[in-house]
């Protein structure tokens, strides 16, 4: 009956392209975009300086694209649901599987402050109640960095981020496989520096998932 209600007032719409979904269907994404978004290649990972894989089941092109900075820039933390759930099909489907805790790639506090939410521990939230993984903040932000998008190439985009984060809960990471959320993989060098971290709190072995990856140019 709630959800019957839910629809009325807020008919379900698909986080793409806001069309609307067919009330009686589970699916998240309408039949147009399941077929026409930006997918990535099945087992499509990308490699890192220090995790073992990053999976992501969208290029950031096209309306994927669009729809993360609508997440990501303009407070649509309602798309987490859906998003969240693509990012643990993709691990679900092509990862290794044995993780035993999911954290995220934290923001700064001067970030928060303004946007006001973390984009990715959002994300790591919903893939940890589809995937019934334990969530935990395992990494702070200990300073504010000038955006990697604003930064060309992999060595300025590793100096950037070098030493921008610690571990907290160092218990809970010695001798676990961490599966690490982030909403974007572009050079990779966040996800390593976060890697590295989590490594030398003793973390066993960290894997990356993201809802997209960028496209090569
Ligand atoms: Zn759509």
């Amino acid at each position: 009956m709630k959800k019957f209600i839910e629809n009325l007032v807020y008919p379900r719409r698909c986080v793409f392209c806001s069309g609307f979904l067919d009330k009686n269907s589970n699916e998240d994404v309408c039949s147009e975009c399941a077929e026409k978004l930006p997918w990535t290649k099945k087992k499509c990972k990308s490699k890192g300086e220090f995790f073992s894989e990053c999976l992501s089941p969208l290029y950031y092109d096209g309306k994927a694209g669009e729809a993360l900075r609508r997440f990501k820039f303009m407070r649509k933390t309602s798309y987490a649901r859906c998003m969240g759930k693509l990012i643990a099909d993709c691990v679900r489907e092509n990862g290794k599987g044995d993780y035993d805790v999911i954290a995220w790639v934290p923001i700064s506090a001067r970030r928060m402050r303004k946007r006001g939410y973390c984009q990715a521990k959002l994300l790591a939230k919903e893939v940890s109640k589809a995937l019934d993984i334990k969530c935990s903040r395992l990494l702070r932000k200990r300073r504010h960095t000038p955006p990697q998008s604003t930064l060309s190439g992999l060595a300025a985009r590793k100096a950037n981020i070098s030493g921008a984060f610690s571990a907290v809960n160092k218990s809970g990471i010695a001798g676990s496989s961490v599966l690490l959320i982030d909403d974007v993989i572009t050079t990779g060098a966040t996800l390593s520096e976060c890697t590295r971290m989590l490594l030398m709190a003793g973390a066993r072995n960290v894997s990356c998932a993201t809802l997209c990856k960028s496209v090569k140019k």
